[in-house]
């Protein structure tokens, strides 16, 4: 479903992406884990088009969308949920739903990805500012959801949550994957990403260093010391 190429992207003259191949298959959970400051965040933008690629070829469904606009690229269904949420405070819970379906999907599939998650079903006529953390979360993933992505690219879901809400949003993930959803999954959380995952690339300053099942990786010794937090 998804090739990239070769990329790269820079910030100015700072490189932040450099020679990055990288593939997604339908159907897939693809998890991205690296330190902070790897390049994970600049690679879903870029991927998305928010982020311009300064070399490479990013190809999805067999077409070149590397110099399409991250709109056009919405509307052929990749679709980002951007990291911090990043849900627009003062509208309600289902105008930024609605916005979801902006370019791509239908307003009227709002009762169905609201029946996905519950907890903002009570919440619909409330500003989306006014929920907690993990609420956000939800509302910003389910927004993603009303494009009805092809591919979804999930930028540090669980950021900032406390364990149970991490596991919560974790079985949303698993759930979505269930439901034919193609994910593309970058988390500081390594382990719980690659616990879903079915294969994950490892970054290291703006390269892919590692990649592999995800359950070889969990059970690599290189990266349980580095990311896991086992010697
Ligand atoms: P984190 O988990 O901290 O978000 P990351 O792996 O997602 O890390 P990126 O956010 O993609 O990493 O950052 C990659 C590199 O690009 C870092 O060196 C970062 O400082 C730099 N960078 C990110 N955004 C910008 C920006 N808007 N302007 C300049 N440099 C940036």
């Amino acid at each position: 479903m998804l090739e990239v190429r070769a990329l790269g992207s820079r910030y100015g003259r700072i490189p932040a992406l450099a020679d990055v191949n990288l593939r997604v298959g339908a159907g897939e959970l693809v998890a991205l884990v690296g330190a902070n400051g790897a390049g994970k965040s600049t690679l879903l933008r870029t991927i998305s088009g928010v982020q311009p690629a300064s070399a490479g070829t990013i190809g999805f469904e067999g077409r070149d969308v590397t110099a399409l606009s991250s709109r056009r690229r919405v509307q052929l269904g990749i679709v980002q949920v951007p990291e911090g949420r990043q849900v627009f405070a003062p509208m309600s819970v289902e105008d930024n739903l609605r916005l979801g379906a902006f370019a791509r999907g239908r307003a009227s599939a709002l009762d169905e990805v609201i029946g996905f998650f519950p907890v903002l079903r009570d919440k619909r006529r409330q500003a989306a500012g006014l929920l907690s953390g993990g609420q956000q979360q939800m509302l910003a993933i389910a927004r993603a959801l009303m494009a009805e992505p092809r591919l979804l690219l999930l930028d540090e879901p669980s950021m900032g949550l406390a364990p149970r809400l991490v596991a919560e949003i974790f079985e949303h993930i698993t759930a979505l994957r269930a439901r034919g959803t193609t994910v593309l999954l970058v988390d500081q959380n390594a382990r719980a990403a690659l616990s879903v995952a079915d294969r994950a690339y490892v970054m290291e300053a703006g390269r892919i260093a590692l990649e592999g099942a995800a359950r070889d990786l969990l059970g690599d010794p290189q990266v349980q010391r580095a990311y896991l937090g086992l010697e």
